[in-house]
């Protein structure tokens, strides 16, 4: 499909016909893009708000929220007089205000297994930036049987993290953190979230989105990258596709998308379980001190750590996670407790281990306990 552009789109969007890269046809495909956006929060908010102004022809935004006063430190789409309107609804008026050249349909429900090939035969492509882990499994899986790219991205407390799935060139999320249950990442509402945090994020997500649609640049596949605002630092991954990831591999056991069931309230055994670094020191004063994981980067572990951890990097423990096998307890620690978080979710789903997580982590413990800990 060829789209032309007006004279009030030629001025609208002049700063990229002005980029070589981009130019008319890069325009001309950012107008025939079709984008979903999963969660109109944190992340989908300046990915929504980016994508509307940079011209993406369709926007779609899928989430069953209202917007609530809490949402306004971070979800920049929304302003005080949209407390209590549907999500969708209120991001679709924001967006339109800011590009009626465009078109933008709200789905305000609930994605489930039920509904997500139907809403994504409309779309070329999948920003998710939702918030629980259900939903970003699904999605991916969704993205994998029915071929559509996927930016997938999210946020803890200070850390983020994004990844680029492209069908048939690199790992999809699932390869990275081979399986998990809801609720074993705290969301947002129990964890506390920097505000300015997801905008990073979101941009970075829709920066993806433009690079795909145009053809522009190299794109965040087989790479996920992680952000620290604490420390300002970005750092990446390197992951390749599992050729026993359960939805992309060569074998895959996951034919058609599935809903994750919820975790209990209750409690789950299996849940992760959160120490403080009073707890922690305990622990390793008493008869059986648990093993001690540290996921940080190399650097990072030897600019200072905990005596007697072990360091093994967030990116090398899918290999590494045999390792650990036949220790009673494993306690990952990281800088600030993100990755530690990531770490714990991995060894429960490869059920080597019962991880606890080191909460705040080691600046948590440098500050509480031991202040000569130097954490990089
Ligand atoms: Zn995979």
């Amino acid at each position: 499909m060829t789209e032309t552009l007006s004279s009030r789109e030629r001025e609208r969007y002049q700063r990229h016909l002005a980029l070589a890269e981009i130019g008319a046809p890069g325009q001309a495909r950012l107008k025939a893009a079709r984008v979903l956006i999963v969660g109109a929060g944190g992340l989908g908010s300046p990915a929504a708000l980016y994508l509307a102004a940079a011209g993406c022809g369709t926007l779609g935004l899928v989430d069953r929220d209202q917007v609530e006063l809490s949402n306004l430190q971070r979800q920049v789409l929304f302003d005080t007089g949209g407390i209590a309107q549907p999500k969708a609804e209120a991001g679709r008026a924001r967006l339109a205000a800011l590009n009626p050249e465009i078109r933008i349909r709200a789905h305000a429900m609930e994605l489930n297994a039920a509904n997500v090939r139907a809403l994504l035969a409309d779309y070329d492509l999948v920003i998710d930036g939702s918030d629980r882990l259900s939903t970003r499994y699904l999605v991916n899986d969704a993205c994998v049987l029915y071929g559509k790219p996927l930016v997938s991205a999210a946020i803890h407390r200070f850390e983020g993290q994004i990844m680029t799935y492209v069908p048939g060139e690199g790992p999809c999320y699932r390869c990275l953190f081979p399986q998990a249950r809801d609720g074993v990442v705290a969301n947002c509402a129990e964890a506390g979230v920097l505000g300015v945090l997801p905008g990073v994020l979101g941009t970075l997500q829709a920066t993806e989105a433009i690079k795909l649609i145009t053809g522009v640049g190299e794109p965040l596949v087989g790479r996920l990258l992680t952000y620290d605002a604490l420390s300002l630092r970005f750092q990446e991954f390197h992951a390749s596709r599992r050729r026993d990831c359960a939805v992309c591999g060569d074998s895959p056991t996951i034919t058609e998308p599935k809903d994750l069931p919820a975790m209990s309230q209750s409690g789950d055994a299996a849940a992760v379980r959160q120490l403080s670094p009073q707890d922690l020191e305990s622990l390793l004063r008493g008869p059986s001190p648990p093993s001690i994981i540290d996921v940080r980067e190399v650097y990072e572990f030897e600019a200072g750590h905990l005596p007697g951890s072990v360091n093994i990097p967030l990116g090398q423990l899918p290999q590494r996670l045999p390792e650990l096998a036949g220790r009673d307890a494993a306690v990952f620690v990281c800088r600030s407790g993100g990755r530690s978080l990531s770490a714990c979710q991995m060894a429960l789903a490869a059920k080597v281990s019962s991880p606890l997580n080191l909460q705040g982590g080691l600046t948590a413990w440098a500050r509480q306990i031991d202040p000569s800990l130097r954490v990089a």
